[in-house]
């Protein structure tokens, strides 16, 4: 990606979008200095940029100009993105602690990248149909059916070793109980079929008194659900990084020298790049290399164990115990947050 930066630099006469993302070392645009004071808070200038409030001396105020802003910002991006992306995949503890150490402006910030992360997730999901309700209504029936004829067949097979059993004067009762729970797996799949989903063998109003509310809405338009559910998901995604940070501090009681903003870095680097294996993931099943995407779920432990012994300097058994710590309370986070979602979306 060196060659298309150096393109666009060629483009641009050496111009830098600041407004998007401050640039990596840039030597700034020294030909444009018209302005005696700063446009935007008046402050005399001296060289290139404003030295109050940083933005470039001249600016422009012609479609050529807009272009070359919007094409320098993206190329700038895209320049970080490629330097970011495969740091955080290999040597996360690298970056995190990099980034905390203040080489800011070479990496992508974690805010930008969880944001970025949150919105290719869900487009992503969006896009190879796993969270699209319609198609998976179809799939989840023809499942059911299949379900319900194993069953009978099942069945079937265990009156003939009945009847052989009676004819051997053999106890019967083992045989009975599994005819009884074949049977009791029908009558559920039957009751989800007919859309009295949950309505098992105990009845829905065995649910705890909580949740039927959101089962009935959910049933009423499972489309609208599952659209509400999401919807509420990303916007309440910055959720998990102050949820993560207490848990982080209890992981580093007696490290006095990372702080809360550690942390926090840490957690959304790391929530980011989860969020990539997900956008992989489902990339992975549309195209049919569902087995490798299984793989995937190898990765995080790795990748968190990665990530805490590098950025936080720590010896190998330190981090295998944090990791151990750090990959239930995943687990944990990752079960309220969707519980939580799913509560703000059918509600
Ligand atoms: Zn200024």
């Amino acid at each position: 990606m060196g060659n298309l930066e150096a393109l666009g630099d060629a483009i641009t006469g050496g111009l830098v979008a600041r407004a998007v993302e401050p640039a990596a070392g840039e030597a700034g645009d020294r030909e444009h200095t018209h302005e005696r004071n700063c446009l935007n808070c008046g402050t005399p200038l001296k060289g290139p940029f404003c030295s109050e409030c940083g933005q470039k001396a001249h600016v422009h105020r012609s479609v050529r100009g807009f272009m070359q802003d919007f094409l320098a910002g993206m190329l700038n991006f895209e320049g970080k993105f490629w330097r970011t992306l495969p740091m955080l995949a290999w040597r996360p503890g690298e970056i995190t602690r990099r980034y905390i150490a203040g080489e800011r402006a070479r990496f992508i910030s974690p805010v930008a990248l969880y944001l970025f992360t949150v919105f290719a997730m869900f487009a992503a999901l969006n896009f190879t149909g796993t969270l699209s309700s319609g198609q998976n209504k179809v799939n989840f029936q023809s499942q059911l059916k299949t379900d319900i004829a194993d069953s009978q067949a099942a069945i079937a097979k265990l009156q003939a070793q009945r009847a052989a059993a009676v004819a051997a004067g053999q106890d019967v009762a083992p045989i009975d109980r599994k005819i009884a729970r074949q049977q009791e797996d029908i009558t559920t799949s039957q009751n989800v079929l007919n859309g009295r989903a949950f309505a098992s063998a105990k009845g829905a109003d065995e649910a705890p008194r909580w949740i039927r509310p959101f089962i009935k809405r959910a049933q009423d338009d499972p489309q609208l659900a599952s659209a509400r559910v999401q919807d509420a998901a990303s916007k309440y995604s910055w959720l998990l990084i102050p949820l993560s940070v207490p848990f982080m501090w209890l992981l580093f009681p007696f490290r006095r020298r990372y702080n809360t903003y550690d942390h926090m870095v840490f957690v959304t680097y790391s929530l980011s790049f989860m969020m990539m294996l997900v956008v992989l993931g489902s990339l992975l099943i549309e195209v049919g290399a569902s087995s490798l995407a299984s793989l995937l779920f190898f990765v995080p432990p790795f990748h968190m164990y990665r990530q805490l012994r590098g950025a936080y300097e720590l010896g190998k058994w330190s981090a295998i115990f944090r990791t151990m710590a750090l990959v239930t309370f995943a687990f944990v986070a990752a079960g309220l947050f969707m519980a939580a979602a799913a509560a703000i979306g059918t509600s």
